[in-house]
C-alpha cells in the first residue's frame, strides 16, 4: 500500500505543472474548434473548468487521497476521457483533436509508459462517442486558420513542459544514483568506508602498487579490551568511543590516506608512499594519542589500540595474503600484551 506521503505523492506532484499547463493551453485549443458550434453556456463553463480548475481539483484529490498513486491514476485516466469529449464535441476536427489526443498520449507515456497509456486508450475512446453522442457535430470538419492558430501555443509549450520534467527526473534520478552508491560504501555508525568498499579498494592499491612497483604500509587498528567498555558503559557509550575514533584516526594521517572500519571495534589504514619506519612513526603517534585520549563523560576509562602494520612487499601473492599478514601481525601485538604496534615479519614488541 503507498502512503500519503510517499512515491504516489511524488508522482502526483510531478503530474500537477504539466496538466495545469495542458489544460490551460488545451482550453483555447478546444475553444476555437468548438466556436462554430456555438454551445450552450454550460458547455464553455465545463470547458473553463476543465481548462483552468480540474489540474488543481486532481492535484487535491490524489493528495488527500489515502492512495495518492492509485488516485493520479485516476486522474490520468480521467483526463483521456475528458480529452476525448472535445475531440467528439469538435467533431474529430482533424488538427485540433490530433493535437489533444496526442499531447494526452506523449503525458500517459511519460507517467507510465504503453501500460498508462492502454489504459486511458478505452477512456479516451468513451470520451470521444460521449462527446459526439451529445453534440452530434458535423465529423472531420475542415481546420480554419484560426483554429490552427489556436493550436500552436499547446503544439509549441507543451512538449517543451513535459521534456523539462521528464529531464528533472533523469536528474534526480541520477543524484539518487549516486547517494545509494556513496551509502553504500558508507559505515552507518562512523561514515568511514565499510568493509566490502574497503576489500575493493584493498585490491585495487595491491594491483597498482604491484604494477608500479610502489611502497604502501597497510595497517589493522583494534581497540583493546572494547568489550569492556561496552559492559561497563554500555551499547551507546561504545557507539560514541568509535565514532570519535573515527573522526580521530583520519587528523593523524594525510587527507588522501584511506581510513575504513573493518567490523566491530576493527580499522583499517593504508598508508601509501611511505616506508614502514615512516608508517611506524605515524602510527605510533596515533598510539599514543589514543592513550592519552579521555572522554569527556568517562575521564577515568583509558583507551588502547594494538596495531598490526604489513608493508607491501614482492612475496605477496594476492591482497588476501597482505591482509592476512597485517591480521597476523595484529594478532602478535594483542598476543604480547596489547597497547603496541608489530610489523609483519618483525613481531618485535615496540612499546
Ligand atoms: P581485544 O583487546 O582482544 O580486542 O578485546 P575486545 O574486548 O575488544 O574484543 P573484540 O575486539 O573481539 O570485541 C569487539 C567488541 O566490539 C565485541 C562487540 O561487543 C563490540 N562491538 C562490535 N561492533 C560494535 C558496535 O557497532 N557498537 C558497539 N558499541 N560495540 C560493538
Ligand atoms: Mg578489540
Amino acid at each position: 500500500m503507498i502512503e500519503r506521503t510517499g512515491k504516489g505523492l511524488s508522482f502526483a506532484k510531478r503530474m500537477y505543472p504539466p496538466r495545469a499547463i495542458g489544460t490551460g493551453l488545451g482550453f483555447f485549443c478546444v475553444l476555437i474548434g468548438i466556436w462554430p458550434l456555438q454551445p450552450a453556456w454550460w458547455t464553455w463553463a465545463l470547458l473553463a473548468l476543465h481548462g483552468f480548475v480540474w489540474p488543481h481539483v486532481a492535484y487535491q484529490l490524489a493528495r488527500l487521497s489515502k492512495q495518492p498513486f492509485r488516485a493520479e491514476q485516476r486522474n490520468l485516466v480521467f483526463d483521456g476521457f475528458a480529452g476525448g469529449c472535445w475531440a467528439g464535441v469538435m467533431g474529430l476536427n482533424p488538427l485540433p483533436s490530433v493535437i489533444i489526443l496526442s499531447m494526452i498520449a506523449m503525458d500517459k507515456i511519460a507517467a507510465g509508459g504503453w501500460h498508462m497509456l492502454g489504459k486511458t486508450f478505452l477512456a479516451q475512446a468513451l470520451g470521444i462517442g460521449l462527446g459526439l453522442w451529445l453534440y452530434a457535430p458535423p465529423l472531420f470538419p475542415p481546420t480554419s486558420q484560426a483554429q490552427m492558430l489556436a493550436c500552436l501555443p499547446i503544439l509549441l509549450i507543451y512538449p517543451m513542459a513535459i521534456g523539462l520534467i521528464c529531464y528533472q527526473v533523469t536528474v534526480q534520478l541520477a543524484q539518487h544514483k549516486r547517494t545509494l552508491s556513496r551509502l553504500s560504501q558508507t559505515d552507518s555508525l562512523t561514515g568511514l568506508i565499510n568493509h566490502g568498499a574497503w576489500k575493493d579498494l584493498l585490491l585495487r592499491e595491491f594491483q597498482r602498487c604491484r604494477r608500479d612497483n610502489q611502497a604502501n604500509v597497510l595497517a589493522l587498528i583494534d581497540i583493546d579490551h572494547f568489550k569492556q567498555i561496552n559492559d561497563r558503559h554500555g551499547h551507546l557509550m561504545g557507539d560514541d568511543i568509535l565514532r570519535t575514533l573515527s573522526a580521530f584516526l583520519p587528523t593523524h594521517l594525510r587527507k588522501s590516506d584511506p581510513v575504513a572500519r573493518y567490523g566491530g571495534d576493527e580499522f583499517c589504514v593504508m598508508l601509501p608512499g611511505v616506508s614502514v619506519a615512516q608508517a611506524e612513526e605515524v602510527l605510533e603517534r596515533l598510539r599514543e594519542a589514543v592513550e592519552c585520549y579521555r572522554h569527556p563523560e568517562l575521564p577515568e576509562q583509558g583507551l588502547s589500540l594494538s596495531i598490526g602494520v604489513a608493508p607491501f612487499g614482492g612475496h605477496l601473492q594476492s591482497a588476501e595474503a597482505w591482509l592476512h599478514e597485517a591480521d597476523m601481525a595484529l594478532y602478535q601485538a594483542k598476543s604480547a600484551g596489547r597497547n603496541r604496534i608489530v610489523v609483519a615479519g618483525r613481531y618485535g614488541v615496540m612499546v
